[in-house]
């Protein structure tokens, strides 16, 4: 399974969180500050596999997790979702 992740880096406040669990190396903290004076995650040039785990540990939500496989739902998580738990029972 092949996925791939968007990060409203503006929002982003660049706590690492989702880089250090993210088990692809498929995150990295960007060298140009945002519009709020943070260092952004943003997504690298790795294999990621959708499983979501950086959108799960994002105390701020600003990631979108998209799978690839057809038969999975598409968008896994992120912001647009109600809430924690709802993000952990759809990736189930
Ligand atoms: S979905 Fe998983 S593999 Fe992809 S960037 Fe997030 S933690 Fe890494
Ligand atoms: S966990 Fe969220 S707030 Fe922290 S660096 Fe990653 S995207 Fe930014």
């Amino acid at each position: 399974m092949s996925g791939r992740i968007t990060i409203n880096t503006e929002r982003c406040k660049g706590c690492g969180l989702c880089v250090a669990v993210c088990p692809r190396n498929s995150i990295v903290i960007s060298k140009n500050s945002n519009g709020n004076g943070y260092f952004p995650a943003q997504a690298a040039d790795t294999d990621c596999t959708g499983c979501a785990a950086c959108a799960i540990v994002c105390p701020d939500a600003v990631i979108e997790v998209h799978r690839d496989d057809p038969a999975n739902i598409k968008t896994i998580a992120g912001p647009k979702n109600k809430s924690r738990v709802s993000l952990v029972e759809e990736k189930a």
